[in-house]
């Protein structure tokens, strides 16, 4: 089978026939053709490419190496992002674990944990965690959105990234790794300009995090921050991995998704579009001084950080909310 980037969905292909190509390496016939590479590759050196990218934004962003909890939700970044990793931890010097977070979003969260539980199997030298918000903090992601009025996944999205640290934090891990692509990177920024959130620009995501111990904050690593969604499919596909194929319900009241969908005509125009954006954001911001925090507290529940002046994270105010606490 023949992939072509810019194919995926059967859309038409933007480049011309560009896969009678030979692979740049081999000259093996390629299949697929990445453009913001000028590049055709085959089967092997297009695995090749993808876990160099990985290593290359790794080593860029001064990573070290150490142990990493990787956030796996089943879906293909992170799935992606996990055998990746995995399989790079001799060259990287780091230790691998996966942790699933199961939401409580029915059959979606369901089918997902079949995917990760499948993932244990094939993954045997990988150790993976379990956390179920429902027996862990007494709701489900669909409880808390009948009770705040804020989208389910900016919701879910701070409740994720709690999880992660506290895990993290109390099992030693050096950083928490996602499965953040540049499609999602670029439209974050793309969105917090378009709706002057400088803010967001100024604190929104990089490669590498570094950890905050006096505050409790495990470092944070975004190894496909240059990788595209499709890169991570074709990743997927071509090793033959299993990940959730169907969106979660909840994610069709998320503006973001919106903003993602003006990416489609600017990458038709210029491919390399969203790597030159997101590079140009990080080089303007290495000329700022980022506003500095000073209001972080340790929650006087969970002892975990927040800036809220009652002193409760989020997911403590919620529970109090919700009368799980
Ligand atoms: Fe959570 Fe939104 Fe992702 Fe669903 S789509 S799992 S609600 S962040
Ligand atoms: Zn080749
Ligand atoms: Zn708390």
């Amino acid at each position: 089978m023949k992939y072509c980037s810019l194919r995926f969905n059967n859309k038409n292909c933007l480049v011309g026939c560009e896969l009678s190509q030979k692979c740049i390496v081999c000259k093996a016939d390629a299949i697929v053709y990445i453009p913001y590479a000028r590049a055709a590759f085959c089967r092997e050196h297009f695995i090749k490419f993808y876990k160099r990218k990985i290593l290359n934004t790794l080593k860029d962003a001064g990573f070290k190496g150490g142990k990493v909890l990787i956030g796996v939700s089943g879906g293909k970044d992170s799935v992606a992002l996990l055998h990746a990793l995995s399989s790079l931890r001799d060259d990287i010097k780091i230790e691998v674990a996966a942790l699933y977070i199961d939401l409580g979003i029915g059959v979606y969260s369901s089918k997902s944990l079949e995917v990760v539980r499948g993932l244990e199997k094939a993954l045997e030298n990988v150790s993976f965690y379990y956390f179920d918000i429902k027996e862990n903090l007494g709701f489900t992601i669909p409880e808390t959105t009948k009770v705040l009025k804020r989208p389910a996944c900016a919701i879910c999205g701070s409740i994720k990234r709690w999880v992660l640290n506290k895990f993290a934090y109390e099992h030693g891990f050096d950083y928490v790794a996602t499965g953040h692509n540049i499609d999602d990177i670029a439209t974050f920024y793309l969105k917090a300009l378009l709706t002057q959130r400088t803010e967001d620009i100024l604190r929104g995501p990089e490669p590498l995090t570094p950890g905050v111990p006096e505050l409790r904050l495990v470092g944070r690593l975004r190894p496909q921050f240059f990788l595209s969604e499709r890169e991570n499919m074709l990743y997927v596909n071509l090793i033959g991995l299993s990940f959730i194929d169907f969106p979660c319900p909840l994610s069709r009241r998320a503006t973001l998704f919106k903003y993602k969908g003006l990416w489609e005509n600017i990458l038709s125009l210029n491919p390399v579009a969203q790597i030159n954006f997101v590079k140009t954001i990080l080089d303007i911001k290495k000329h700022l001084t980022p506003p500095k925090q000073s209001n972080i507290k340790l929650c006087k529940v969970c002892g975990y950080p927040t800036t809220a002046s009652d002193e409760l994270c989020f997911v403590c105010r919620l529970r109090k909310k919700l009368g799980v606490l």
